[in-house]
């Protein structure tokens, strides 16, 4: 398809002038596709990863079929909801309803967002004073209807974004439930940035004939990202992590972990070593991750540590990169954390620290994206020796060496054969080693911020 402008897409004057206000002026090759197609009725199965617009996609040809049906008027009784949008995190409902209420500014179309995590008791007036777009969590979405506090009886449009990370959620008993209450007349739509059966199965049960899309292969990663695998030993990927946050592209990073317990843990020993850091993942309250998020955007923190959950549907703007501290068991998620780099067509790095540990699920990942990523062996950094090798902290850090052997297949990577050469840093150094069954505990509490 080769559309040029948001003009030629059918759109109303008050959407294009938020969008020129926004600075969009090309429509992403998502739009492009999903919005003729939604416009003109048809339920739709696309796969588009976050950082392809996919947002707009479905929300500018919501707002102009909505259209119609925006009032002036202050009665709740004008203000029904027409529109459900479904997202599986709080992060990714905030950032939906915002761009949603950025293209209707100059709509008389309101829009709300209920997530949990917060008081239900702030959000109930606001939707009893009437919205036409609704964004939400299924959860709170069905204590909301508990408290029935929200009707379904003129939804038209339906969206389940990010699907696949839904039912990876277990989120598909909440859906069910909820999507038994909407009129069986309605447009669908449904995004997800792959194609399980799983996700087959939920587009045969809840889509009419959809048309599908998609944008690149679903499982293919963005090819505006440099990825770069750095083989390092588990005991070593803290040092690692630090000169790799001293360097100049390294402005503004999230580094992934496994678990909230080693997120928690690094964000501490970050902040212990002068680096503005924090975590955001499920246990801490929704406000301290609206504000650690924001501290990130504003600049105030420079790297934000953050689960796999915690992280789903992050939009920063020009993100330059991301750190895998660990990389993870499912391929998919590799998909999804690098994506938070690379945006609308800017350049970003992602960076994995793969131990030897690790090394099946690299060996999963390249064959998901269908590449071998590049490889680098380094030294690491030898100033976080231990105290009772004080010549040590002498030298700078070394400079990493790249694999002699350009890009051997991960399997047969001759660093791999070597015997293991546990660095006298280890006391130092050593991190809680990821446990992959995650303790029970809260950790919030570590992070309580002098
Ligand atoms: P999304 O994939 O919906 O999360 O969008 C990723 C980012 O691209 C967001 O920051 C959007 O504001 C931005 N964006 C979406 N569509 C366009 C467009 N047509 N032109 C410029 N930026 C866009």
């Amino acid at each position: 398809m080769n559309t040029t402008s948001f003009t030629d897409l059918n759109l109303a004057p008050e959407i294009l002038k938020a969008l020129t206000e926004s600075g969009y002026t090309i429509p992403t090759p998502i739009q492009a596709q999903a919005i003729p197609l939604v416009l003109a009725g048809h339920d739709l199965m696309a796969g588009a990863q976050t950082g392809t617009g996919k947002t707009a996609a479905f929300a500018l040809p919501l707002l102009q079929k909505l259209l119609p049906f925006a009032s002036s008027s202050t009665s709740p009784a004008r203000h029904a909801v027409r529109a459900l949008i479904l997202v599986p995190t709080r992060e990714l409902a905030i950032q939906v309803e915002k761009s949603v209420r950025e293209y209707a500014k100059h709509t008389h179309l309101r829009s709300l967002v209920v997530f949990g995590g917060v008081d239900i008791k702030t959000q109930t007036p606001h939707l009893k004073s009437g919205v036409e777009i609704l964004v939400a969590t299924p959860g709170r979405l069905l204590d909301h209807i508990e408290m029935k506090s929200v009707q379904f009886s003129q939804v038209q449009m339906l969206v389940l974004d990010e699907a696949d990370r839904m039912l990876d959620m277990g989120f598909m008993p909440d859906l069910k439930r909820i999507l038994a209450l909407l009129p069986k007349q309605r447009q669908n739509l449904m995004f997800s940035a792959t194609f399980s059966n799983e996700i087959k199965k939920l587009s045969a049960e809840f889509l009419l004939n959809p048309t599908l899309i998609e944008v690149a292969r679903s499982n293919a990663s963005n090819e505006n990202i440099t990825q770069k695998v750095y083989m390092v030993a588990q005991h070593d990927k803290h040092a690692l992590l630090t000169k790799l946050l001293k360097g100049d592209d390294a402005k503004q990073v999230i580094v992934f972990t496994k678990t909230k317990l080693t997120a928690s843990a690094i964000a501490k020993k970050l902040q212990r070593e002068g680096v503005s850091a924090d975590a955001i993942h499920g246990d801490k309250t929704q406000l301290e991750r609206i504000q650690a998020l924001e501290a990130f955007k504003q600049g105030t923190v420079a790297v934000l540590i953050a689960t796999d959950v915690a992280a789903r549907g992050l939009d920063i703007d020009q993100l330059p990169m991301v750190i895998n501290y660990e990389i993870p068991s499912a391929p998919e998620d590799y998909v999804h954390r690098i994506g938070r780099t690379g945006r609308a067509g800017a350049l970003g790095t992602a960076i994995s620290l793969v131990s030897p540990e690790e090394e099946k699920y690299l060996v999963e990942i390249e064959k998901l994206i269908r590449r071998e990523i590049q490889k680098e062996v380094t030294v690491v950094p030898q100033h976080a020796v231990k105290p009772e090798h004080p010549h040590h902290h002498d030298h700078a850090p070394r400079h990493y060496v790249p694999h002699p052997t350009s890009k051997p297949k991960a399997v047969h990577d001759a660093w791999f054969d070597k015997p293991y050469e546990p660095s006298a840093s280890i006391a130092l150094i050593a991190q809680p080693v990821t446990p992959v069954t995650k303790p029970k505990a809260k950790v919030a509490a570590l992070f309580v911020r002098k």
